[in-house]
């Protein structure tokens, strides 16, 4: 066989294995697996490092329409990039309804801001917003049947949030068609009330984002969003947990044999409440929903990691500049927390982060690194065995990892068009080498080398996790 590519002598990990092996690829795909291979055009030693399957980063938003004058830093072209510069090469945003709008025109008009820029593969899930009766019995069907087969529901936010008989709905047709629900689970009349009553006592900064949104908020949604589910009798997958009273919840749902799949974030392992306590107006960088909890939190996350709780980290990246009036500051820096737009950015760091403090620390061994990042992502969102593992057949997105390379973060080293990172100054141990997407090198040791476009939209099948029971 005439291979195009061989990357040699270095350790192949998948979910499942650990196998020092070199692995040819032909036509964009991986051939073969085998302990020495004959000569091949291009060659990349792998020596000392790990040969892992690229990132699904299955939770990040890309230029996503926002309310309100604020506007995501990130397009598809500089947010895949950083994404491949951080060792993932396969990413699912959000196609977002808009209440009122229509489904199908929010998946067009998202392609459109897809196409000519992605430069590695992309699905979408889709975010609905308002399930009218279209929306439920004709358009959600026949975007489930293209290849649209997860939405995200959300159970809080004003102009994203659904009542509990709108959740059924969903939940219905999920059940009804294999697709997958995932659900940001805070219990929204808790929120607007605690705001209500911090903004009447002069309570405006950034640091008062985290106390209107305590754990219990979190865990009521959580053991509703539950019980909706058992209800309707299927899986979904509660998205961002952020610390232990949510995860009780999980393990509690999980342990009478539901399948309830829980996502989380490096934020909820990285950062604590104190961080939104910044100088100034500095907290609205970590400025997220769920915010991030405490030192005891993070370690029960940690736990989550190893014990199974979880079956995918996503990065949520959320790409809003700081320094910006279309950004964190679109209120200014005196504004109320209310105004400040949700989420940090974290699509190039998901990776290196919880590989330097998860695996280099032994919290997590490297299967479940690769389980967690790609393998279950890929499988969830049906795009497994394409994506998310290095075996015969599979695309051949590949990351050449240095386990050795120490690596202090700074927002200069990053390639979002984000103006900061919550994780400046973090000194890590371990960062991709190199990052092949379909078996092209897109980045190489400091270099971007992916052209712009190269990226293609990837169908989805229905979720393996989500099957309807036989
Ligand atoms: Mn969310
Ligand atoms: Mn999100």
């Amino acid at each position: 066989m005439d291979l195009d590519c061989i990357i040699r002598n270095g350790t192949v990990v998948t979910a499942a294995d650990i196998t020092p092996c070199d692995v040819g690829i032909k036509n964009g795909l991986v051939a073969v697996l085998a302990t020495s291979l004959p000569p091949a055009p291009q060659e990349i030693d792998a020596t000392g490092k790990l040969v892992l399957p690229g990132g699904v980063d299955a939770h990040c938003h890309l230029d996503q329409p926002m309310s309100g004058g604020v506007v995501m830093a990130d397009d598809f072209y500089t947010g895949t990039v950083s994404a491949a510069c951080g060792g993932t090469t396969t990413v699912i945003p959000f196609a977002c309804q808009l209440k009122g709008g229509s489904l199908k025109d929010a998946v067009i008009d998202y392609h459109q801001r897809a196409e000519g820029k992605a430069v590695i593969d992309y699905a979408f899930h889709l975010i609905i917003a308002d399930p009218t009766p279209v929306v439920i019995t004709q358009e959600l069907p026949s975007l489930i049947k293209s290849g649209y087969t997860s939405f995200k529901i959300y159970m809080t936010y004003e102009d994203l949030k659904l009542n509990d008989h709108q959740i059924l709905d969903i939940l219905a047709l999920a059940r009804r068609s294999g697709a997958l629900t995932m659900i940001h689970a805070e219990n929204t009349d808790c929120i607007e009330w605690m705001v209500k009553r911090l903004e009447l006592a002069g309570k405006i900064t950034p640091f008062y984002h985290a106390v209107s949104r305590p754990m219990l908020v979190e865990r009521e949604a959580t053991h509703r969003t539950i019980s909706l589910a058992e209800l309707v009798d299927v899986p979904v997958l509660i998205v961002h947990v952020s610390g232990r009273e949510a995860v009780e919840q999980i393990q509690w749902a999980q342990n009478r044999g539901l399948r309830i799949y829980a996502e989380t974030c490096p934020q909820y392992l990285f950062l604590t409440e104190e961080d939104l306590a910044a100088t100034g107006f500095e907290g609205a960088k970590c400025i997220c929903s769920p915010p991030p909890r405490d030192k005891a939190n993070q370690q029960v996350i940690w736990d989550g990691l190893a014990n199974g709780v979880f079956h995918i980290v996503s990065s949520d990246h959320a790409p809003f500049r700081y320094a910006d009036s279309k950004g964190k500051q679109i209120a200014g820096t005196n504004g109320a927390f209310r105004y400040v737009p949700n989420g940090v950015p974290g699509i190039e760091t998901r990776l290196p982060l919880l590989f330097s403090e998860g695996v280099g620390k032994g919290r997590i061994d490297l299967n479940t690194f690769v389980a967690l990042t790609a393998t279950n992502p890929a499988k969830l969102y049906g795009l497994y065995p394409r994506k998310g593992t290095i075996a015969i057949g599979s695309d051949a997105d590949i990351v050449i990892w240095d386990p050795e390379r120490e690596v202090t973060i700074t927002n200069e080293i990053l390639h979002h068009n984000v103006d900061y990172t919550p994780y400046e100054g973090m000194h890590l141990s371990g960062w991709p080498n190199i990052t092949l997407s379909r078996g092209e090198v897109v980045w190489n040791q400091g270099e971007v080398l992916a052209s712009k476009g190269r990226g293609q939209f990837l169908p989805c099948n229905l979720s393996t996790f989500a099957r309807p029971k036989a």
